[in-house]
């Protein structure tokens, strides 16, 4: 099966007692048994819920993945797979995150005897040269947020297999339909389903999808022992999010490269971050390794003033001033006030997040009202 008619039909058949299309929405806790022990797959729905379980078949299917597993939002599946560790043990990451990656690592793993190191992976051979005896993992987000810079994740897998240290893409601002990290060989994928994959915010959700049996074992055990699980409702619409996830993305990068351009031709417009530009300097890699460069851009204004900004995000009319990404909708927002504020100044200055960068989520809306939008609020 292609990509489109797995993203409608896997993990998903018609309910067998009454022939209902759509996957019910199990509300319920717990599951009547035979026999103590004889049960129909389900016993509890911390440890299982049926539309979880479609949702969880469903993701694993759109990675090409063999597991998949659902948690409450992106950061608890982040959370899942730092239990992973244990006291002692070294990440190394990207130095472009997502902020609340950056905060768990630092502000709550910290302290658990785990430590991070985080380098420019747009060269890989930055990770290379700084991994240490403790280092167990890498940490990839490819394009990274805010910068979109691109990591060539088939070099970082095979260095990782060379070293035994567990490759984690979180594959958040891509999507499976654009990229799919397990075939160039990472462990494990990672999504905050509240972005795309729901793709009409709505819903906060996180998953991750691996095709390693044993990593799978080890993290259903960590979903259950630690709980932290989306209700069935919160499934059934995340559900209902993938089955259109290929039309939405083509659209949003159709509409997401006319933005660029335009910005790009701006006079009022300084540097414009978007992998799908000739330019950037990710751009072949992503070309290789992505079938189209995404939904997210972002620029600085050419009088690079955090002043300008500010008001430039807070004059649009169809850009809605917003954190998160992803969705149906076109949103614009400040980083450093707004999505990566809780990553401290100096490591943003060394990262080269400026303070009058603007990320944009573009929309599926007629992208025409999306420029005339932005024209009008550069001011
Ligand atoms: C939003 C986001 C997360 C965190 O996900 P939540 O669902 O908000 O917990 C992680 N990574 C990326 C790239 C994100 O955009």
């Amino acid at each position: 099966m292609r990509f489109s008619t797995r993203a409608i039909h896997a993990g998903q058949k018609p309910d067998p007692s009454t022939g209902a299309i759509m996957t019910p929405v199990y509300l319920t806790s717990t599951y009547e048994q035979e026999t103590p022990g004889t049960h129909k797959g389900f016993e509890y729905s911390r440890t299982g819920n049926p539309t979880r379980t479609a949702l969880e078949q469903n993701l694993a299917a759109l990675e090409g993945a063999r597991h998949g597993l659902c948690f409450a939002s992106g950061l608890a599946a982040t959370d899942a797979v730092l239990k992973l560790l244990e006291s002692g043990d070294h990440v190394l990451a990207g130095d472009d995150l997502y902020g609340g990656t950056h905060r768990i690592f630092n502000q709550v793993y910290r302290q658990f005897g785990l430590s991070f190191d985080f380098v420019d992976a747009s060269n890989p051979q930055n990770l290379f040269d700084s991994i240490t005896e403790k280092t167990r993992m890498i940490w990839l987000e490819t394009p990274t947020n805010p910068l979109l810079k691109i990591t060539d994740i088939a070099a970082v897998s095979k260095f990782c297999r060379e070293q035994s240290i567990l490759l984690v893409v979180d594959n958040t601002f891509a999507t499976p339909y654009l990229q799919q990290p397990l075939e160039l060989g990472a462990d494990i994928v990672l999504h905050s389903t509240t972005k795309y994959l729901g793709g009409h915010s709505d819903v906060v959700g996180g998953a991750l999808v691996t095709s390693d049996d044993d990593l799978n074992e080890r993290l259903a055990f960590i979903q259950n022992a630690v709980g932290a699980i989306p209700g069935p409702l919160d499934c059934f619409l995340t559900l209902r999010g993938t089955k259109t996830l290929a039309l939405r993305m083509e659209r949003h990068c159709q509409n997401a490269d006319i933005v660029s351009r335009w910005l790009l031709d701006d006079s009022r417009i300084g540097e414009v971050y978007y992998p799908g530009l000739e330019q950037h300097p990710g751009h072949q890699i992503a070309a290789r390794q992505m079938s189209a460069p995404g939904g997210m851009v972002s620029f600085v204004l050419a009088d690079a003033s955090e002043q300008h900004a500010r008001e430039m995000v807070s004059r649009t009319e169809i850009f809605t001033l917003a954190e998160s990404l992803g969705g149906v909708e076109s949103l614009i927002e400040h980083p450093v006030s707004m999505t990566h504020g809780a990553i401290p100044p100096e490591v943003r200055a060394a990262a080269g997040l400026s303070d009058a960068l603007i990320r944009l989520s573009v929309g599926i809306e007629d992208v025409e009202d999306l420029v005339e939008d932005l024209d009008k609020a550069i001011g």
